[in-house]
């Protein structure tokens, strides 16, 4: 019998019948209170971002070496388990991260939390140009939500110095950045606003994607028939 018709007959449903195994409420207790303060991290691009560096080397580069200890869970994720919710809390708070110069998204992590979820980066995005008769809190919630899903504004209107305003966007990894974009303010004389993404590590100059560079960007193709197998 080979390895793999050995392998694809444990899948047999046989057992599926027998009566349920209940296991003790103390037990199931104990390890949710063990599990309850768990950082889920996504890589972006699982080329370039080993799982098991990434475990290594995340506790050193947040700062909670002694706090926190990491499994590599596979399919490109990563979940860190926190002794306490303060250390988890301060990761966040001080987020996006990366890791060898790509980005990660890191959640807390929850029974069921979906994947749509894992692939959200909140970025602070610096947004420069609004000209400053049009520069009002409404105004910055409206434009902010033209750029994404906001999760958060830093804007003080009695502020002295406004070189640009802040916006945290909820961004999918799955959506290309976007560095300008022109908008009308009450007529339709364009006015360009660029955007900066704080915290931003590599990403596609070419389609602005956050999971690979340029040169293995498909849009490339056309242009590039001599793909190199560079990884
Ligand atoms: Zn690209």
């Amino acid at each position: 019998m080979s390895d793999y018709v050995r392998k694809s007959l444990q899948n047999l449903d046989l057992g599926i019948n027998d009566v349920p195994i209940a296991l003790p409420a103390a037990l199931c207790g104990q390890a949710v209170n063990a599990n309850r303060y768990s950082l889920i991290v996504s890589v972006v691009n699982p080329r370039k971002q080993n799982l098991k560096a990434i475990v290594n080397q995340m506790p050193k580069i947040w700062g909670f070496s002694d706090d926190c200890r990491g499994r590599v869970l596979g399919n490109g994720r990563v979940l860190f388990i926190f002794k306490t919710g303060e250390s988890l809390q301060v990761v966040l708070r001080r987020g996006p991260w990366a890791f060898n110069d790509w980005m990660l998204s890191v959640h807390r992590w929850y029974p069921n939390i979906s994947e749509e979820t894992m692939k959200i980066i909140p970025f602070w995005i610096q947004v420069r140009g609004i000209p400053f008769q049009f520069l009002n809190e409404a105004m910055v919630n409206y434009i902010g939500d033209q750029i994404g899903d906001v999760a958060e504004v830093d804007f003080d209107e009695n502020a002295n110095l406004v070189e640009f305003i802040r916006i945290c966007v909820n961004w999918n990894v799955d959506v290309p950045l976007r560095f300008q974009r022109n908008f009308q303010f009450g007529g339709d004389e364009n006015t360009i606003l660029k955007f900066k993404y704080e915290r931003l590590r590599n990403f596609c100059s070419k389609c602005g994607c956050l999971q690979h560079d340029a040169k293995e960007c498909p849009l490339t193709f056309d242009d590039q028939p001599d793909m190199d197998g560079d990884d």
